[in-house]
């Protein structure tokens, strides 16, 4: 057998062999992105509750130095009732009564600001609840995906392992440039075929029309005939109108 010959061989098995891992692959589906992506909004999730949390630490901070400054207020209008038991003019009492009014009107202020952290705070005990909430419910979906995924792979494992012990066997056939020529076409194919026949007149890959020389020159195997349309490598020619069996590509 011509080298050519069998090296074409080889590679239409080893294609064989790729569509079978390219289907269970198949399989998988989308589950893979679809797990990366909840991963990813978890982590976000989870740092937005972060940022929360340490909003309502530091609004509890704020109320309880209010709560310091309102005590030490107070402490300061005890002191200053007193002094007004003792104050003999009008005019000592006028400015420790003005004293007192202000020191009255920066409680006030700080009970207002200790309202409106108690709001702040429950507003962001709200938002870690929803997204707490966003998370559990990520996590749940998560885990079923994962779960599925992990049956397909676990139910595909074997035949996968197989396909690729089989396909290092077909791989050792092959020289090396056309084994790495197939795999560049691959790379570059929706379909991911590297290597087509020509079937009734036209390459399996395009169906552009193949000219009769050239299919002489693919059936001679003397050397790699590609397609000049999509570059792919061309295997055979197979014309079915003819009825010629198609050649077996299964085992040897
Ligand atoms: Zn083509």
């Amino acid at each position: 057998m011509q080298n050519i010959e069998k090296d074409l061989k080889a590679l239409l098995k080893l294609q064989e062999v790729d569509k079978q891992i390219e289907a269970i692959l198949h399989l998988r589906g989308a589950l893979p992105q679809e797990i990366q992506k909840l991963e990813h909004d978890i982590v976000a999730l989870t740092s937005q509750t972060t940022t929360y949390t340490e909003g309502i630490a530091e609004a509890e901070q704020t109320i309880a130095s209010l709560r310091l400054q309102i005590k030490e207020l107070e402490s300061d209008i005890q002191r200053y009732e007193e002094q007004q038991l003792q104050i003999r003019n009008s005019r000592e009492y006028d400015a420790i009564t003005k004293e007192l009014e202000l020191h009255q009107l920066d409680i006030q202020l700080a009970e207002k600001k200790i309202k409106t952290n108690y709001a702040r705070i429950e507003k962001l005990q709200q938002d870690v609840l929803t997204v707490q909430a966003k998370i559990d419910n990520a996590s749940a979906t998560l885990k079923i995906k994962k779960d599925d995924l992990d049956t397909i792979i676990t139910d595909s494992q074997t035949e996968q392992e197989a396909l690729i012990e089989k396909r290092k066997k077909y791989q050792a056939q092959i020289t090396k440039p056309l084994l790495q020529q197939y795999e560049n076409i691959r790379s570059h194919m929706p379909n991911k075929l590297g290597v087509v026949k020509v079937r009734d007149g036209a390459c399996e890959g395009c169906f552009t029309m193949i000219p009769p020389y050239m299919q002489a020159d693919i059936q001679d195997k003397k050397e790699i005939v590609c397609c000049e349309h999509c570059g792919r490598i061309f295997g055979d020619v197979i014309n079915v109108t003819i009825l010629e069996p198609e050649e077996e590509v299964e085992e040897e």
